[in-house]
């Protein structure tokens, strides 16, 4: 345990998601002994993330107006919608290049042992969108593991009946992981080989 403001900006770090007690203690230190002007520079960029992003009115990814840079492109295919957990999982298929349709950000997946269900995520936004827009495919990318699995098959529950071509991606993603951590190859070719469910 150290003195005041230390201690509080360990424990500040140390409830950030990845952070371990070790690394809060670390990059504390680093802080501390940091050029007071890279330290300045942090501050802004916490302080703009907060004033300047908002979350997309259409899809719930990350943006710095109302609607998002990929909505507001006409040139993206609206009749395809592909559903994701987080915003970083919209970055990780953006990289692959493979898709040029849009994004549904879900905001999570089901996990009723931490208390989300449906109403937690924006499944309601979903079934209203693809209810009101000219979407004819939904792609199903939340991660592979258990409540990624969950989430897929209780969406497609919902979206078959509403005539849709409901896909997933192709196995031969890291089983248990995040898609983000797959590499570019390996979910550009899970996005090519996506089969109907
Ligand atoms: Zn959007």
């Amino acid at each position: 345990m150290y003195e005041g403001p230390v201690q509080d900006l360990i424990d500040e770090l140390g409830r950030l998601p990845g952070v371990g007690p070790k690394s809060a203690q670390r990059i504390a230190f680093h802080l501390l002994g940091a050029d007071p002007a890279d330290v300045t520079r942090l501050q802004q960029a916490l302080q703009k993330v907060k004033d300047g992003v908002v979350f997309c009115d259409i899809c719930g990814n990350v943006s710095e107006q109302p609607t998002c840079r990929i909505c507001r492109d006409a040139r993206r295919d609206p009749s395809s919608v592909c559903v994701v957990e987080e915003p970083k999982d919209v970055l990780a298929i953006e990289k692959t290049r493979e898709f040029k349709g849009r994004y549904h950000v879900l905001g999570g997946a089901l996990d009723p042992l931490s208390g989300i269900g449906p109403d937690q995520l924006r499944v309601r936004e979903l079934l209203q969108r693809i209810g009101a827009e000219e979407v004819t495919e939904v792609i199903l990318a939340t991660d592979p593991n258990l409540e990624g699995e969950a989430t897929a098959t209780y969406l497609a529950r919902w979206l078959k009946p509403m005539g849709l071509r409901i896909t997933r991606l192709a196995s031969g993603l890291p089983v248990g992981g995040d898609l983000e951590y797959a590499d570019e190859i390996t979910l550009g070719r899970a996005f090519e080989g996506r089969r109907a469910v």
